[in-house]
């Protein structure tokens, strides 16, 4: 067999730079070793940069009248009798229109609502289940049940994960942390007050809350490395017991949960490769950086980077560039991962410490910031992925010295990415 692209993985983000390709009648090859699309949470929440990248892409519509919206977080920190210390929420409405909202979507129907729309062109042939086992000179071999097959290509694209076998065999190194504690998740039938988002934190807890399509909860929990085995050898009246000290309302809907199978252990880790590209190679997704799941931002990361390597490799087709046009893509997408990646690890630290004096700086940190106009429209406007805003050295002495500032949005919008920063190769092309 042979192709233009060949793409190893089916994850948000090999699905993603595929309909980009197949769109403008680029060949692809895309092999996905498991059989199905995957029931295991995975990521939900779609930030705003995403959806603005849905809308380019043509695909807003199927996504919106599937996804539930919401534009709060709302903040809590509890002291040692469960009462409120602190509680202020975080705005989404403050972000330039129309984005002014998040977006929640179970990830297996992320990846339905891609698949469906990539496998409507003829360019596109998926290979699964099948599994990517080495490459050598623009030739791949995979495992295809019995068969072993081989694929010509002329670029490779490694989207298969925080384990990818084309980084390895490309021998790109990677930069690896893991943190000490894990989360629970779970979701269930939510009551009628989780509208948006909730965090709640004690001196040694926390649990996040979003709404999901459906009357649906999603809920992680926070526990300490290595607790998960205790965990599970207790009733589940336990865990109960947690989530509705924490979130009263809970009551009578985390009881839905029966089974232990169901709550799922998530690991976080962040990971950077060295490099994105290496010849006619390139690693999107997880396989080139994987973070902090604290800010929602793993999978939006993986979104957008797939977005800027298919608008890349569209462009070296139609203007037959050569190879070394690629590192344009690395060029663009890492200053803006490294910058998420900090602000997720930070979000990673502050909630993963323990202690009550660690709970104190961090209620003083988070007064701070909600306080100060301009430091949380920062926040919100850099998670959000829109643009980024650097913060200042004034800024960090916000952080323990109160004042006030105003007109934000003016100046989101001055750090806002236009097209020509999303694919800034263009203006060089031209
Ligand atoms: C529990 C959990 C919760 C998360 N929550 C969030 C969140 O709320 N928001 C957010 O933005 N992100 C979140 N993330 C991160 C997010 O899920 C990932 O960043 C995102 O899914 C990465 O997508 P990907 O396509 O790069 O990789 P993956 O989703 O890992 O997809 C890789 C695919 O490659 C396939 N594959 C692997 N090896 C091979 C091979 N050798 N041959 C063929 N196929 C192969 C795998 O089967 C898989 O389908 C979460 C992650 C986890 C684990």
């Amino acid at each position: 067999m042979k192709t233009q692209v060949f793409i190893v993985g089916g994850g948000v983000a090999g699905l993603t730079v595929a309909l980009k390709l197949v769109k403008r009648g680029i060949d692809v090859i895309m092999v996905e070793k498991s059989p199905h699309l995957g029931h295991a949470y995975k990521g939900e929440l779609i930030q705003p940069k995403t959806i603005q990248l849905f809308e380019r892409a043509g695909i807003y519509e199927s996504f919106s009248t599937a996804w539930t919206t919401f534009s709060t977080i709302e903040t809590s920190e509890l002291n040692a009798h469960l009462q409120p210390m602190l509680r202020s929420s975080m705005d989404y409405k403050q972000l330039p229109a129309p984005f002014q909202y998040a977006a929640m979507l179970p990830h297996s129907d992320i990846k339905r609502l891609l698949l469906k729309e990539v496998k409507r062109y003829d360019t596109f042939t998926l290979l699964q289940p099948a599994t990517f086992e080495k490459m050598e000179e623009n030739r791949a071999f995979i495992k295809q049940g019995k068969q072993k097959r081989t694929v010509a290509f002329e670029f490779i694209i490694g989207a298969e994960g925080v384990n990818s076998r084309v980084r390895e065999q490309a021998g790109i190194e990677r930069q690896r942390h893991v943190y000490e504690h894990d989360f629970l998740t779970v979701s269930f039938p939510a009551p009628d007050v989780v509208k948006h988002g909730h965090l709640i934190a004690t001196k040694d807890r926390f649990l996040g809350l979003f709404p999901l399509p459906n009357g649906y909860v999603r809920t992680v929990y926070l526990i300490r490395k290595g607790e998960y085995k205790a965990w599970r050898k207790e009733p589940l009246q336990f865990f109960y017991d947690h989530y509705v000290s924490l979130f009263p309302a809970l009551d009578g809907h985390v009881q839905t949960v029966k089974e232990w199978r169901a709550i799922q252990l998530m690991v976080p880790i962040r990971q950077h490769a060295n490099h994105y590209v290496k010849d006619n190679i390139a690693l999107i997704g997880d396989a080139a950086h994987s973070v902090h799941p604290m800010a929602g931002e793993g999978m939006n990361l993986a979104i957008q980077g797939a977005d800027c390597l298919g608008e890349l490799l569209i462009d070296l087709y139609e203007k037959r560039k050569g190879n070394e046009f690629l590192t344009h893509y690395e060029s663009v997408h890492r200053k803006r991962v490294k910058a998420i990646m900090n602000l997720s690890h930070l979000g990673g630290l502050a909630y993963g410490k323990e202690g009550k004096a660690w709970q104190r700086s961090r209620t003083f940190a988070l007064k701070q910031l909600l306080n100060n106009e301009t430091l949380l429209a920062k926040y919100l406007f850099n998670i959000s992925g829109l643009g980024f805003w650097p913060f200042s050295v004034k800024d960090s002495v916000t952080l323990v010295k109160r004042s006030k500032t105003t007109r934000v949005v003016n100046q989101m919008e001055q750090y806002q990415y236009g097209l020509d920063d999303d694919y800034p190769w263009r203006q060089q092309m031209r």
